[in-house]
């Protein structure tokens, strides 16, 4: 925003030389330099809460509570969860040994790719940064992050902060936009994770291709939060209110937009009011809890959405302030820009439904969401919508709250992303999970080697059925 701090691009590449010069060491290959990076991140996120703090208000105006929450506390969730299960992660996985490889031992021994490259967007720069950072730090990788442009002061503080905490040999930042990263990829890495739209995706994913480089793609798309009769009206509308103006809406998993059965539609819409007013007073641009846009292009792309739209709440909207309001919109048009696109901001569209069916063909006739919300008491309901709905993820009765649970992968299906990570899950993701079978020198059955008879053909059919 208006202070934000200019942020100066790099353009040499050599530092991906240097990460894999740090890999090539070993030193990444034993657990204690993993948990001292993992030590040293937590270390920073306390020691320099203050200047973290200050960078994302800077850049999204998000007040210190709700950065605490889902920024600084939620990566400290992440953390304490490798640290307490590095261990166990690490070790050899025993599985069963086939009765053609007997006697043996089959065992996976998980083992670092090298140097992975993480891309992350702005809208929460430290969250989408550093949580996949924990993954492939926890498995022995080392670490490129290339935050977003767009949050100078965030990708500032994290470029400066992070070499001073964690290893500076396997761990760096490069900073840059488009021209930057498109260098960077040019590059090979071990492995890249990419958080951004889709378009940027598909450049992301060629350019590895050129180096076989395994992609993670954490994209976006449209989540819809489907609304049955049979709810807690007041609950389900604040938990809404929560998940979708939260940074402003700037949120990859808010609810794009709201399907409810027509019996509780005008309740539900009421108790949204409510809830706005509750959260951000009635005048939420002078409320302290409430951000900003990223930039001029995002607020001219959002309130070009509003071109035709009958607003049931909120609207206001005030571009010196990149301010836009909560915002309700009632049933547009399902071919209007709202529908067809990411919202990606505070603009909810309400749409009824009479029948559970319909509602379940216009989520499933689009591209399969990142994340999906269900607010219902009936498990049929919430069952039947589970069984014909494909999305990255799923809570039910809540919006968001998955992200505080690291036992839980967090990733896309479809065009909302491919892979995941988040705590065992992105340990697997920057792992290489490499099978071992030691073979016994006992019992040598004979029946596999040439020269092949009748009865070998015999027997190894009646063990292989
Ligand atoms: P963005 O503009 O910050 O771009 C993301 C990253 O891509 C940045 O680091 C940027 O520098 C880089 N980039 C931009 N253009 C590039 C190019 N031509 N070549 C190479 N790199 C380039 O973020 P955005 O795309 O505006 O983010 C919003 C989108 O991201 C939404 O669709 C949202 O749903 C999605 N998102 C997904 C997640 C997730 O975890 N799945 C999280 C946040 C955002």
């Amino acid at each position: 925003m208006t202070d934000a701090p200019t942020l100066t691009y790099d353009r040499d590449t050599s530092i991906v030389a240097r990460l894999r010069a740090g890999f090539d060491s070993g030193r990444t290959r034993d657990l204690a330099w993993r948990q001292a990076q993992l030590d040293g991140m937590r270390r920073m996120l306390i020691e320099q809460e203050q200047t973290l703090l200050d960078a994302l208000r800077s850049d999204l105006r998000k007040h210190p509570v709700e950065s605490w929450m889902t920024e600084i506390g939620s990566v400290l969730g992440e953390i304490r969860h490798a640290r307490k299960n590095l261990r166990r992660w690490a070790a050899p996985r025993r599985v069963h040994t086939a009765l053609m490889a007997m006697p043996g031992r089959s065992r996976i021994l998980p083992e670092p790719l090298g140097v992975v490259l993480n891309i992350s967007a702005w809208n929460y720069p430290l969250q989408e940064g550093l949580v996949p950072m924990v993954g492939a730090l926890a498995a022995g990788n080392c670490v490129l992050l290339k935050p977003s442009e767009l949050g100078p002061a965030s990708a500032r503080a994290l470029g400066e902060l992070l070499p001073r905490y964690l290893d500076p040999d396997c761990v760096g930042v490069y900073q840059g936009g488009p021209d930057e990263t498109g260098a960077l990829l040019k590059e090979r890495f071990d492995h890249i994770l990419y958080t951004g739209g889709g378009h940027v995706g598909r450049i992301v994913a060629r350019a590895a291709a050129e180096h076989l480089t395994p992609v993670t793609l954490e994209l976006g798309g449209k989540s819809p939060a489907i609304v049955h009769r049979n709810t807690n009206i007041a609950l389900t509308a604040r938990r809404i209110a929560w998940g979708k103006w939260q940074n402003a809406g700037q949120i990859c998993i808010s609810p794009d937009y709201v399907l409810v059965h027509e019996a509780v539609r005008d309740d539900l819409v009421a108790a949204l009011k409510t809830e706005i007013a509750a959260m951000y007073g009635p005048d939420p641009q002078a409320s302290e809890s409430y951000g900003r846009i990223v930039n001029a292009r995002h607020f001219d792309r959002l309130t070009g959405y509003l071109d035709g739209q009958t607003i049931l709440h909120g609207g206001q909207h005030d571009r010196d302030e990149l301010f836009i309001a909560p915002t309700l919109l009632d049933a547009p048009d399902p071919t209007a820009p709202v529908m067809q696109e990411e919202i990606f901001g505070p603009l909810l569209p309400v749409l009824s439904y009479s029948d559970p069916q319909e509602a379940m063909r216009f989520v499933t006739a689009r591209d399969k969401p990142l994340a999906l919300y269900l607010f219902s008491n009936d498990t049929t309901f919430t069952d039947a919508m589970l069984g014909g709905i494909s999305a990255g993820q799923v809570c039910v009765n809540d919006t968001l709250m998955f992200m505080a649970c690291p036992a839980l992968p967090f990733g896309g299906v479809g065009a909302s992303g491919t892979g995941n990570y988040s705590g065992k899950f992105g340990f697997d993701t920057f792992s290489h999970l490499k099978p071992v079978l030691r073979r016994f020198w006992a019992f040598d059955i004979s029946l596999r080697y040439a020269p092949y008879t009748a009865r070998k053909g015999r027997l190894l059919r009646m063990a292989g059925r």
